[in-house]
């Protein structure tokens, strides 16, 4: 099946209706618009055919079992914040499947029950209330089901973990339609719900986790920090990132901070010029700002060119406006995002290389590079490119060159998919084949995402 014809998708939809009640379905393309294209506007349709709206985990299995007798197409979709175009249909015969209608929430002694269309945004809510916090932290706000399908990281994981280390239990709705859970313990032996962190919507639907939440530090200092280079950079995040009281090391190319205030208008933070620029933030239950300096005070003579400090919430929230100004400078150009990291090892040469490594392919780029430093992640923003292919092999042959990996936090997705078989080692690429096959042997959940075949 290439296209849904008009015919079809009405019965289609009307027996959707039928099994999960019609509101539950939209057909009307102003509808079915605001799930059908990703947030970058590259990937996706203009207005999928029939986007399903389930209210309950019941419902998501009735919509799989009813889906797998009829062979057909699924892509589960969480907020659609995914920047690798997985979550979005790429096919007109492919069936979106929201989990914002999935909204239980359960808050339990250090832990909860929530829904998986639940934001982290409201998980946090619920973690304050209990004098906790959870530990993913983005500038998104995802969906707890695709930051667990994503196994999304962000700027703190180096310290609490990814999604898949917040998780305690899972529930899920396999291909077939049958509903799985550990919430509230474990299952003896094999359990194929732990493998769905990270799978992208490729094994099963997340309908439920159980999240557990983290002591919570009350106070946080910041420090915005111009280094002399990006060797002096990385020597300052090995010596950084592994002191106890620092929760988050950021980077940011200078250019890149030259294009974000530019754009948005803003003054650069520090005064003079600096080759690269770092965002130290550190934590505590008392005023962290004098454990922040301490830190910083261990630095090489020479290393640090200038310093802002924001020691309040005011002026810590004004440092992180640059950090967080990056994408949102970026998105106003649609630039191929690459999302990437190399071991710290690599990390200076890979900052250094990549834009001239791009331009010998693409000549018109500007290569805007930030990213979480503490574990070398590199968030690849490339502007004005007209090959996006090109651009990206070149990039990722630079990442592979120095041992890194062409997919960090955001996942492979549907834009990466093309390059996994180069890429993903061929034990572990084989490995995670069989396990698509024995889970989806049809193929119907999110075909083309992570598996390009
Ligand atoms: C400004 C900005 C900043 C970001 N910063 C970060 C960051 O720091 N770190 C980071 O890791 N990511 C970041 N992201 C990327 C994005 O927020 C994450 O990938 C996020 O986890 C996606 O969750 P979502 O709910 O939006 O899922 P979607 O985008 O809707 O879907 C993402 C993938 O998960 C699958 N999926 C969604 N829900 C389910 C479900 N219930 N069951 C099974 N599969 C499902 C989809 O099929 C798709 O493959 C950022 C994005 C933006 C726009």
């Amino acid at each position: 099946m290439t296209k849904l014809e008009p015919g079809y998708i009405r019965a289609l939809a009307s027996q959707f209706g039928r099994l999960i009640g019609s509101d539950c379905v939209l057909t009307d393309p102003d509808l079915t618009a605001g799930y059908s294209r990703d947030i970058t506007g590259r990937y996706g349709l203009d207005a999928a055919p029939i986007v399903l709206r389930p209210r309950s985990t019941a419902d998501v299995a009735t919509i799989a079992a009813f889906s797998a007798k009829e062979s057909l197409e699924l892509i589960p979709q969480g907020a659609n914040s995914g920047l690798v175009g997985g979550g979005v249909p790429r096919f007109p015969h492919q069936i979106v499947v929201s989990t914002a209608g999935l909204r239980t929430a359960q808050p339990h002694q250090g832990w909860v029950t929530v829904g998986a269309g639940i934001t982290i945004a409201e998980v946090h809510e619920m973690a304050r209330a209990q004098g906790l916090a959870y530990g993913l932290d983005l500038y998104a706000n995802p969906f707890v089901g695709g930051s667990i399908a994503t196994n999304a990281r962000g700027a703190r994981a180096y310290r609490n973990g990814d999604s898949a280390r917040q998780v305690l239990g899972l529930e899920a709705v396999s291909a077939f339609g049958a509903i799985e859970s550990n919430l509230g313990g474990g299952q003896p032996g094999i359990d194929w719900l732990r493998m769905l962190p990270g799978s992208e919507g490729t094994l099963g639907i997340i309908t439920a986790a159980d999240l557990r939440l983290i002591p919570a530090f009350t106070q946080r200092a910041t420090a915005f920090l111009g280094l002399a280079s990006m060797e002096a950079a990385v020597q300052a995040i090995e010596l950084l990132k592994d002191n106890p009281a620092v929760e988050a090391v950021e980077v940011m190319l200078s250019a890149g901070l030259q294009f974000v205030c530019t754009t948005l208008n803003l003054t650069p933070p520090v005064r003079g010029e600096a080759p690269v620029y770092l965002l130290v933030e550190a934590v505590g239950n008392s005023n962290p700002t004098d454990l922040l300096i301490e830190a910083l005070g261990e630095l090489p003579d020479g290393l640090v060119l200038n310093d802002a400090l924001g020691d309040d919430e005011t002026s810590r929230r004004a440092l992180w406006r640059f950090r967080e100004g990056f994408p949102e400078a970026c998105n106003q150009f649609r630039p191929l995002k690459l999302d990437v990291s190399v071991p710290l090892a690599g990390y200076a040469k890979f900052m250094a290389q990549l834009p001239e490594v791009v331009t010998h392919v693409e000549p018109g780029v500007t290569t805007v590079l930030f990213g979480h430093g503490a574990w070398g992640n590199a968030h690849v923003n490339l502007i004005n490119v007209q090959d996006p292919v090109a651009a990206a092999e070149a990039t990722f042959g630079l990442v592979a060159s120095l041992g890194g990996n062409f997919a960090a936090e955001h996942g492979i997705g549907f834009s990466k998919a093309r390059w996994a078989d180069q890429y993903l080692p061929p034990e572990r690429l084989r490995q995670m084949r069989d396990l698509k096959h024995l889970l989806d042997p049809n193929g119907l959940l999110n075909r083309g995402v992570i598996f390009a075949d």
